[in-house]
């Protein structure tokens, strides 16, 4: 791990007093803040007025029980989060997550992360994440609903287009935001479009949402690429996970000349030396929700490795998209000693303190999260604008507005990091560009 400045120190250290146990959360905290010493020496204004502090807290954090009833008729009950982090460029936005795994370690880390990932898309979104631990494996679509409509219950009162704007992640896609929508819509007698993003296209949802995290990494990796006079023509990719995002890399890759040969899920990944064929995991994974492990059935030449770890498969450009932490020192190492040139994270905080190390030291390209990622909130906010006015834009508009901000966010990285003397590297790039203006309009504001 890098060393945090001897300011910064104490900060990090309150940091991990005031929340015991949520590791995940001070990772985060830890990354952003072994950035910022060379902030304070430009702008000593942001340590007096105490701004690293404030960031660390979240604005508000509600907690709630999420009552259901299943289908056997017995009751379940699981928690709800959301964590309405930083405000200070706009409404809170973030995506919801379900997963076995969520508490609100996990969530206050992908709260903190969206503060900077939001900044860094340059459009008028604060910082902000929730979920449950609500497990939708193996649930039936009515079990599905009733668990969606119980938490809206809720989480309804904390929303508005101007106020709290939440949006899929891990286990949350069109069918829960429809359940959501349905609910929220009902309660409140609003038909608010701003009040949800990723809905569907009959009813205010934007094209290009769907496929935006993926084409966004994509495109952030080529933009890395090109600046090594590099392209995907013709390079082997691996592409982990293989949910939304995972596919829409998938795709994107594709479409630049790449071939990805492994994609994964939570028990293992599939190779197929010919590349993967996203028509066949499209099916399996978005209309039959079935595991990764049925593409061997079709493909008798690919190969299916339980419980195998994908990063031992070589490759010139890696992106992880599944989760957190899915990348340790060793698989890094792997990586690299393969032949990797380029990594681009399409899930937030794949990669951990450790794996960032070896790819900073061997110099490759890498693309942290919160700005290669940002692709999907920033279709959002492209949503938002859409709603607001009444509109609905063409894909082809779209997907080229979704192309400029990814530039935009990959030249912002890379000239940050020269003009504070660590050239190529896009983790302080990013890191600086995106605090140094929450940073400011916090100033702005006094001390609120
Ligand atoms: N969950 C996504 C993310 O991690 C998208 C959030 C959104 O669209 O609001 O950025």
């Amino acid at each position: 791990m890098s060393s945090i400045d001897e300011k910064v120190e104490p900060i990090y250290k309150a940091v991990l007093d005031r929340n015991p146990g949520e590791i995940e959360f001070h990772q985060a905290v830890r990354e952003v803040l072994e950035s910022l010493g060379p902030v304070l020496v430009k702008h000593p204004e942001f340590a007096d007025h105490r701004i690293i502090e404030r960031i660390c807290e979240p604005e508000r954090q509600i907690i709630f029980r999420v009552p259901w009833v299943d289908d056997k008729n017995v009751v379940q009950i699981n928690r709800g989060f959301r964590v309405e982090f930083n405000s200070a460029l706009g409404p809170y936005k973030g995506g919801l997550r379900f997963h076995p795994s969520v508490y609100l370690g996990i969530i206050k880390f992908l709260g903190f992360e969206q503060i900077f990932k939001n900044a860094l898309t340059g459009l008028p979104i604060g910082g902000g994440k929730g979920g449950s631990d609500f497990d939708p494996k193996g649930k039936s679509d009515a079990e599905v609903m009733r668990f969606c409509q119980s938490f809206m219950t809720e989480l309804y009162r904390h929303l508005g287009e101007y106020t709290d704007v939440p949006a899929g992640d891990i286990g949350v896609g069109g069918r829960e935001i429809g359940y959501m929508f349905g609910q929220y819509k009902r309660i409140t007698n609003r038909w608010e479009a701003g009040v949800l993003t990723g809905k569907g296209l009959d009813w205010g949802g934007s094209l290009v949402r769907t496929e935006a995290t993926g084409y966004g990494a994509t495109f952030f990796v080529d933009e890395m690429l090109k600046v090594r006079n590099e392209s995907f023509d013709g390079k082997t990719c691996i592409v982990s996970g293989s949910g939304n995002v995972s596919i829409y890399t998938m795709e994107k890759i594709a479409q630049l000349g790449g071939k990805t040969v492994a994609c994964s899920d939570s028990n293992g990944y599939i190779y197929d030396e010919k590349g993967i064929d996203l028509d066949l995991v499209k099916q399996l994974k978005e209309v039959e929700r079935r595991r990764i492990k049925n593409y061997v059935d079709v493909y008798k030449h690919a190969k299916y490795i339980s419980k195998g770890n994908i990063w031992e498969v070589p490759c010139q450009v890696a992106m992880p998209s599944a989760t957190q932490n899915e990348i340790n020192g060793k698989d890094a190492e792997m990586l690299v000693k393969n032949g990797c040139i380029a990594v681009g994270e399409g899930a937030n905080m794949p990669t951990t303190p450790e794996g960032i190390k070896v790819f900073l030291d061997a110099k490759i390209a890498y693309g942290p999260g919160k700005a290669a990622n940002a692709g999907g909130v920033a279709t959002s906010a492209l949503e938002m604008q859409q709603n607001a006015s009444r509109d609905s834009w063409s894909f082809e508009y779209t997907e080229d507005r979704l192309r400029q901000i990814m530039r935009n966010i990959h030249k912002t990285c890379y000239e940050t990091a020269e003009e504070y003397g660590a050239p190529g590297n896009y983790v302080t790039g990013a890191n600086i560009s995106a605090f140094i203006k929450v940073a400011q309009a916090m100033v702005a504001f006094g001390v609120i």
